[in-house]
């Protein structure tokens, strides 16, 4: 049976340096409920540490949560990556570790908090997740796909970070699954003015960084269940289950 599940997948956490600190997986899972969101998905900054706790929250309380990660690649290009398996992200999220310079300044950057269910605080992450990792695109791509996960462009409409913005066009035998763009611009307005050009599935998430912008955009996939095949089956419409816009 295919049901439709409102999904916003690109949720940073208190471990990224550049979120509010009160942004912690227990109430992000909270606010999502409020604002009736299906499906939520965790993407900090070059890590993933918050995501298993983040899971056990949704299990809780009968959300359904996404691993995810968000990759800076050596051209500052932002990727959202997504698996099912929580061994395949954390593979990935060791090749980052062992491609990312630098030790994060908190008094610049902010903390980088790694929580628990209920809010304790585990530690700080020390590495500099803000910044690039020394992995070319190309291969990040063809990582997160051999290992199974899903690939997505971040908000390609933004000038900073994005692949449009850090390199104009995107390259060719690129493989994404899809491009996700911001919440100033509508799924609608971003099909015309990207869709064709571009001819990947478009989806719209927040990106938020503080709780009020959980859920700010999101988008609708009618899919059987709560998991990145599913979603992908959605974004190249194969077996009835789609994007809904
Ligand atoms: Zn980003
Ligand atoms: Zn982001």
């Amino acid at each position: 049976m295919l049901r439709k599940f409102e999904a916003d997948l690109h949720i940073h956490t208190c471990l990224s340096p550049c979120c509010e600190s009160k942004m912690s997986p227990r109430r992000i899972v909270e606010q999502a409920k409020l604002k009736g969101l299906d499906m939520i998905g965790i993407c900090d900054h070059n890590s993933a540490e918050n995501v298993v706790c983040a899971k056990k929250v949704g299990k809780k309380e009968g959300l359904a949560v996404i691993g995810g990660i968000e990759v800076t690649s050596q051209e500052e290009v932002h990727i959202l990556a997504f698996f099912d398996e929580d061994e395949d992200l954390f593979e990935l999220a060791d090749l980052i570790y062992e491609n990312l310079p630098g030790i994060n300044d908190e008094r610049v950057f902010g903390e980088q908090i790694v929580v628990n269910e209920v809010d304790d605080v585990l530690g700080f992450n020390k590495r500099l997740l803000i910044g690039a990792t020394v992995l070319p695109l190309q291969q990040i791509v063809e990582r997160i796909h051999s290992l199974g996960g899903l690939v997505i462009a971040s908000h390609v409409d933004r000038e900073s970070f994005s692949i449009i913005g850090q390199l104009g066009f995107i390259p060719d035998g690129l493989e994404l699954d899809g491009l996700e763009v911001s919440p100033r611009l509508s799924l609608e307005k971003a099909q015309l003015e990207f869709g064709q050009a571009l001819g990947l599935p478009l989806v719209t998430f927040s990106d938020a960084h503080t709780l009020e912008d959980v859920g700010k955009s999101f988008t609708s996939f009618l899919i059987g269940e709560a998991n990145t095949k599913e979603i992908r089956k959605a974004l190249f419409g194969q077996d009835g289950r789609r994007v809904m816009i």
